[in-house]
């Protein structure tokens, strides 16, 4: 029987998230030797984390639409996801028995909403393949004979591989493993990386002690948010978000966290309009406001008028002048498009996921570093960033992919140049 001429060559996997692991997957299917570290007592904490509210791990638009999520990188992730498209991390899915749904938004996520399933049924087929997972391993960087450094419990430890993938995640929600560190070591070897940054992120807002302590925590519903964005657009989303101690935060204002982050950064802030009664217009409002309100107060008369109460209320009392809120005009004018300023994107701790990270011009096409042959990027460590909806774990499934076929391809090419 012919031997895989690849059978002798040692590929490390830094970092077992969802990145990680599809290399790993990738590579053993080829015939090398897979050995996957983590610095964490057990692999994929954020992938099982995203499962926690509902697994949303990829979505069924159009593939054009589907790709414009990526914003200003999505010519660079275009052959990655093309490579492997939503369709086929679905049937990627399916194999391991997992079935999938999509959801009325659009959204595909697994039946039973989990990621804990998946990953138990994935785990036991990448370690049958041959695939050796090790946890409680700190990369630490590269000693002076090129092997990688390695904290453990038995020790630091140094190991020798014919070549290394990365994963090892972006900077948001430490405590489940992906804290950054990385940056530095890879800075320290000329390698170009973009600062992280959050993304998915809440943002600050001035609110007073009062509006913070009584409204934190409440959801704003049906309204639509419009931001005039760097080109002068406006753009309007309608939705819904969630009122936080320190601003606001949910799904309609992750969706423009990257275009708001941006124009803070620009800035010095961010204005967002708010209208509170989507389903009626400007004159109807007005016209609900005038008329005559007895010994009743404002706020009584906006409810019974046209049902703004609860959270809408103290906003409007939170974010309108005294003068403009007995006026009638002023009043409508600013429940139909109510100016709210963003001062700073929370911490990038606190964000679903960032942005920034390993720059593509760092990378060539097989996502391997230009400056260090034989170590591949992946994941979320790259500078690429997208809403939530399934996108980041698209991208994090691809671009592991695309890295275990590149460290396989520079490997046979190696062999063919030098053979052994
Ligand atoms: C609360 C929450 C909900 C989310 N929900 C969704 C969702 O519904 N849909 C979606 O698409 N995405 C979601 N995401 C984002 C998604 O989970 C991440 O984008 C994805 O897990 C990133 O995959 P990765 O493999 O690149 O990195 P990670 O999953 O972060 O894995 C990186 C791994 O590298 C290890 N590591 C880091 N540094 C070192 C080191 N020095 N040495 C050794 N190991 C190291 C870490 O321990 C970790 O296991 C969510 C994220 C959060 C926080």
């Amino acid at each position: 029987m012919p031997t895989n001429p690849l059978a002798a060559q040692r590929v490390a996997v830094i970092g077992g998230g969802p990145a990680g692991l599809m290399a790993a997957e990738v590579l053993t299917q080829g015939g090398v030797q897979v050995d996957v570290y983590d610095a964490m007592p057990s692999l994929g904490r954020k992938f099982l984390m995203a499962g926690k509210g509902g697994m949303n791990i990829t979505h069924s638009e159009n593939f054009a639409d589907f790709l414009g999520r990526y914003g200003a990188r999505r010519a660079q992730l275009q052959p990655i996801l093309q490579a492997f498209d939503p369709d086929a991390l679905r049937a990627w899915i399916h194999a391991l028995g997992i079935e999938t749904f999509v959801g009325s938004s659009g959204r595909v996520f697994p039946r039973d909403m989990k990621a804990a399933p998946l990953l138990r049924a994935w785990l036991h087929r990448l370690r049958a393949s041959g695939v050796r997972l090790h946890v409680r391993q700190r990369w630490l960087g590269w000693d002076e004979q090129s092997a990688l450094r390695f904290q453990t419990p038995q020790g630091e430890q140094c190991v020798q591989a014919d070549a290394a993938v990365l994963a090892l995640g972006g900077g948001s929600w430490s405590r489940l493993g992906s804290d950054g560190a990385w940056v530095p070591l890879l800075a320290a070897r000329g390698v170009s990386v973009a600062p992280l940054q959050a993304a998915n992120c809440g943002f600050d807002v001035a609110w007073s002690a009062h509006f913070s302590a009584r409204f934190a925590g409440q959801p704003l519903k049906s309204v639509v948010l419009s931001f005039t964005d760097r080109n002068g657009v406006v753009q309007h989303k309608p939705g819904e978000c969630m009122i936080t101690a320190h601003g606001v935060e949910g799904s309609a204002i992750y969706a423009w966290s990257a275009m708001l982050r941006d124009a803070i950064a620009a800035s010095g802030s961010a204005l967002l309009h708010l209208d509170l009664l989507p389903g009626k217009s400007l004159q109807q409002v007005i016209a609900e406001i005038s008329r005559p309100r007895g010994s009743r107060s404002q706020s009584s008369h906006l409810q019974s008028r046209l049902g703004l109460k609860g959270v809408k209320a103290g906003l409007l009392r939170e974010l309108v002048p005294a003068q403009d809120y007995a006026q009638p005009t002023r009043l409508g004018a600013a429940i139909k498009a109510l100016p709210l300023r963003l001062l700073a994107p929370r911490p990038l701790e606190e964000a679903i996921s960032s942005a920034g990270g390993v720059t593509f011009e760092a990378l060539d096409a097989r996502l391997m570093l230009r400056d260090l042959p034989g170590v591949f990027c992946a994941g979320e460590m790259l500078d690429w960033e997208a809403p939530t909806g399934g996108y980041l774990l698209t991208a994090c499934f691809a671009s592991g992919r695309a890295a275990g076929n590149g460290a396989l391809h520079w490997l046979q090419a190696k062999q063919v140049e030098c053979p052994p």
